[in-house]
Formats: C-alpha cells, structure tokens, sequence
C-alpha cells in the first residue's frame, strides 16, 4: 500500500463523492444544462471532499465532451485532471494559507485575461480563500468583479465567513457537511474489501467515529489499521488500544453499576481505565456519549437502530435493558454531571480525582433538581393510576400520601393533599398490610397514591419500571426472574396478574416466595396491595419503559415538569450532538 489510501481513493468525478450529494446534484444539474457561473464557492468542515470537488468541477467543466456531469476520460484533459493525474496548464490551485497570496494575485490578475492555452476555461482553485489577505483579495477582487467569459473561479474555505464580503457574493455557494457515520462506515466497508483485508466487527464504528465524519481523517485512520493488519486482519482489540477508545465492555461495565448504584463496580472500572492507561478523558468523553445513546435508546426504543446505525443489534438490546433499568430523569442527571465534569477537566492536572468526583456525583441519590424532577415524574404517573376518576372526586379522602422522604414532591402534589392528621384518621385508605421482611431493607419510599376505584393498566405499566427498581433493592433474585421477562397483564380489585416468559421462570418465581417480594414493591410504589397473580406467556416481550420522551406526547399528561424533563432530555440530545 504505497499510496495513501485518500489519494488512492480519490474520486474523479462527481457520482464517486460520498455524503454531499446535497451539492453535487445541483451542480451535476448545472454542468449538464450549461447553467455555468464565473465563481463558486464551497464552504464545510476539513476533510469531507471540497477540493476534490473542485477538481471534479474543473475537469467537468473543461472535458471535450463538455462541461458535463460525467466527464469522458479519455480526451487530454479528462486524463490531466484525472485523481493523483498530472494535472492541467489551464487549472490553478493556489493555497492561500501558505501566504498572503499578494504576488499570485496580482500575477493572477494580469494573466487572467490571456486565453486558456488548451481547454474551454482557465479555472483558478483558491484553497483557504478565507485566508487571503487584504491585498491579494483585492487584486483579485478586479478579476471576479469583472471576469473574462473564459475564466473561472473556484473558492474553498472551511470558514465563509470570513471571506470578504464583496467576494462571496458574487459566487454560487454550495455548503459541504461532514459525512453521515452510515455513509461513510459503508464507504470504508468497500473499500476494505477492495484492499483484501478483513476487519472485525466493531472495527469500522471506531474509525468512523474517530474520524468525526471527516472522509481524509478516516481513511488516514483506517490507512494505519490496515498497515498494521496481520494474518487475522484488524481486530477490535487492536483498533480498541491504537485508537484510544475506551473498550466497550469497560463502559458496559460503568453503566450496569450505574445501573445497580453499585460503587465498588464502578470504582473498579476507573480503576481499570487508569491501569489500561487510557487517558480518563478519553473515559469521560466516551462514557458521555454512551449515556447520550442510551438516552436515545429509552426514547425511541425500536426505532433506535435506525438512529444509532453503528451500533450493533446486541448492543442495543443490551442499552434497551440498562435504559429501561436506569431511566431516563437518572440518564439525564448522570449526563449533565458528566458533561460539566469533562469542562472541569479542560487543564486539570488530576483528571482521575475529577473522573472519580463525576462518579460519586451520579452514584449519589442527590437531592438536587433532576432528582425532583424524577421523583414527581414518578407521582404524577402514580397520580393518573386511579381510571377516568378526577382526583377531586377522591376528596375527602386523601388522593394522595406524600411520606416524610418525599418531601419535595409533596410541594407538588394535587391541592386537595390533606394534612397528616387527617390521612391518619381517614377511613377508606387503604394501609399496606405488613411483608415479609425483605432480605436488603429499601428506604422506606411511601405510596405515591392511595386508591379507591378502578385501577388503569396502562398506569399501571408505567409504573413498572419503578416497581421492578424496588424489587431490585429487596431481592436480586426475584429482580432477574422479572426484569427482562415479565410485564403486567391484567388489575381487578383482588389481583394484579404478571405475564412471565416461560414456565420454568414462573415455577423459580413461586418456589422462591417472589410474588410477595413482587406485592410489596406494588405497595411501596403504586400503595396498591393486591395479591400477584402469575401465567405463563411466551409471546410477551422485554417489558419497555414508557417513561419516554414520547410519553409526554400525550397531551394530558403533559404537566409542566414534564415538559420541563422533556425539554431537558431534548437539549442534552442536541448538546452531545453539536
Ligand atoms: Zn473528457
């Protein structure tokens, strides 16, 4: 492999540049209808094709057969300007970066007006044009102003703002972008096959993303993987340590403690990445944007594949669960923490002391506004869990108990909320009868709502993922017996009937007393205390958290914290995107 493989796989035309069709349609339109102007400019970040398109515009412009989107290439020009050709007497590159371009430009100017010596047009490429200085941009600015009919100029800039003004307007401006990661991932697929290299799976998303959607970068990248390729081709461990990504099994083990709010794992896995020594802001940073796709998997649920298209299918199965587990108020709060520590850790010369701040912070069951947030969020699910029966039509009897430990949500809870003497005395609550004591004691989290009419499923399953979260904290057990495979079927006013996946599950989840593990957690979270019912149904799948985004779509339920946490969830989205 002599040859770079950016310059090898150069495109020659305007059909082979991937990811910009936005810009080479309408100029292919152009050439091909003889809709020619005398300057263009393409603007867009480094990397994703302007140069190379501003020789496919040249020779397009200058073939025999032209100007034509499909240059014919094999006249003398086609050949001369031909990717890595020799190129052509009529086509000027000039960088402006290199210098002020003072001399080129005057230079420029004067032989501007002498004839093409071989082809149809005399085309000047200004590389960095932003960079032109005041001078040369003003001896060139005569030649734009006015130009030969045979003269062309092509500017290509990663900043269009800063070219002068009295330039940029007189161009046809085509806005290059960075390429989409599905693109250009296929893009480097076919262009290991056309190499004979096998690469592993997982490979092509890392070079993908450490290209940041740069075509250059990520064939400069996939270049030096492919040169250290040995018998078994690039394997993921490979890629993993020469491009300093955190390895995916590291984040997966951060998130489940997360997950677990279990320090020891998660301090464990600091202590790996240090000991691996990877830099903890690669970690930081690698961790951020885990928590950003997990917050898109919670939100979109099956329609994430088509937005995380690098990810593989078990990946994202395995994101689903640990979305669905944490949810998403959690996911939101780790990732602002998160993001305002890789800030911190701009210049700091202990990142790990900061990593390890940024962990105790999530792990910690904070007291600050998101953990409000979530906790209404909570509520207010809880809140609509009684069917088509206004809560004032519950009063006098209390609609809701707020308990010592939710204090700030009871600022929040309905008006009608009665003072604790009067809930003591109320005679149609219904109080919890006492369980058995659990095997790790949860903190004591009182009703959301105290029934009295017809339970809603529907509220009822929105409730599950919390109640699923508080089996956890009683028995782990019952907890992996529930999680992945259980869903609510049916409420009555007896019973609350449980779909488990299989028999063998449903016959552990009896034999092992879960059910009462199971109803206790129903009390704690929902204050309904009804028998659990258990049948066997194979067609049910992994419960899904409904605690979504979409959720709030609903135009009922959408109360002002909702909208609140929507709005957060959906600006944290675009931040982590920018
Ligand atoms: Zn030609």
């Amino acid at each position: 492999m002599s040859l770079a493989l950016y310059r090898k796989y150069r495109p020659s035309t305007f059909g082979e540049v991937i990811g910009q069709e936005h810009v080479t349609t309408p100029l292919s339109n152009a050439l091909a209808s003889g809709a020619i102007h005398h300057a263009y400019l393409f603007s867009g970040p480094r990397g994703c094709g302007k140069t190379s398109s501003a020789r496919i515009m040249a020779r397009s412009l200058n073939c025999e057969q032209g100007p034509t989107p499909n240059p014919c290439g094999v006249c003398q020009s086609c050949k001369d300007l031909v990717a890595n050709g020799p190129g052509s007497i009529d086509v000027m590159e000039l960088d402006a970066a290199t210098h002020g371009l003072v001399d080129d430009a005057r230079d420029l100017r004067d032989k501007a007006f002498f004839a093409p010596v071989q082809s149809r047009y005399k085309i000047y490429i200004i590389d960095e044009a932003h960079q032109l200085g005041p001078g040369a941009a003003n001896a060139l600015l005569k030649v734009v102003e006015e130009p030969p009919p045979h003269v062309i100029f092509i500017f290509a800039t990663t900043e269009p703002d800063k070219l002068i003004s009295t330039i940029r307007s007189r161009t046809h401006h085509y806005p290059f972008r960075l390429v989409p990661p599905g693109v250009l991932g296929e893009h480097l697929e076919k262009i290991c096959a056309l190499e004979g290299i096998k690469v592993a799976k997982g490979v092509i998303p890392l070079v993908v993303r450490a290209s940041g959607g740069s075509v250059r970068d990520a064939l400069s990248v996939l270049g030096q993987l492919l040169a250290g390729a040995g018998a078994d081709g690039v394997t993921y461990d490979i890629a993993v340590q020469l491009l300093g990504f955190t390895d995916g099994a590291l984040l997966d083990e951060a998130i489940d403690a997360l997950a677990a709010r279990d320090g020891a794992t998660m301090f464990a896995a600091i202590d790996s990445v240090i000991e691996s020594g990877l830099d903890p802001r690669r970690f930081t940073q690698d961790f951020l944007e885990r928590l950003r796709d997990l917050i898109i998997v919670g939100a979109t649920k099956d329609k994430a594949s088509q937005l995380l298209r690098e990810l593989p299918e078990d990946q994202l199965e395995r994101m689903a669960t640990q979305a669905n587990i944490i949810g998403a108020a959690t996911l939101i709060r780790a990732a602002d923490i998160t993001a305002e520590g890789l800030t911190q850790m701009r210049g700091a010369t202990a990142p790990r002391l900061i990593l390890e701040l940024i962990c105790g912070r999530i792990l910690l069951p904070a007291g600050d506004d998101s953990a409000v947030i979530a906790r209404i969020e909570r509520l207010e699910r809880g809140v609509n869990l009684v069917a088509h029966t206004p809560i004032n039509d519950l009063t006098p009897s209390p609609s809701v108990i707020s308990a010592p430990v939710a204090a700030p949500a009871a600022v929040q809870a309905p008006k009608a909320a009665p003072k604790k003497e009067e809930v003591k005395t109320a005679p149609v609550v219904h109080v919890a009868e006492p369980v058995a004591a659990p095997v790790a004691p949860p903190a004591p989290v009182a009703p959301a709502v105290v029934h009295n009419g017809p339970v809603d499923i529907a509220a009822l399953r929105r409730l599950w993922p919390d109640v699923i979260e508080n089996v956890k904290k009683r028995r782990r057990l019952t907890w992996s017996l529930l999680a992945a495979s259980a869903q609510v079927l049916a409420v009555d006013d007896k019973a609350i009937t449980i779909a488990i996946v299989n028999a063998g599950a449903r016959d552990s989840f009896l034999r092992s007393g879960s059910d009462e593990i199971l109803k206790a957690a129903f009390t704690d979270i929902t204050g309904l205390n009804l028998k659990i019912e258990v049948i066997v149904d194979g067609s049910i799948n992994a419960p899904t958290s409904e605690r979504t985004v979409e959720e709030h779509d609903d135009a009922d339920a959408l109360s002002g914290t909702a909208l609140l946490a929507r709005e957060l969830g959906a600006q944290v989205i675009r931040e982590f995107e920018q």
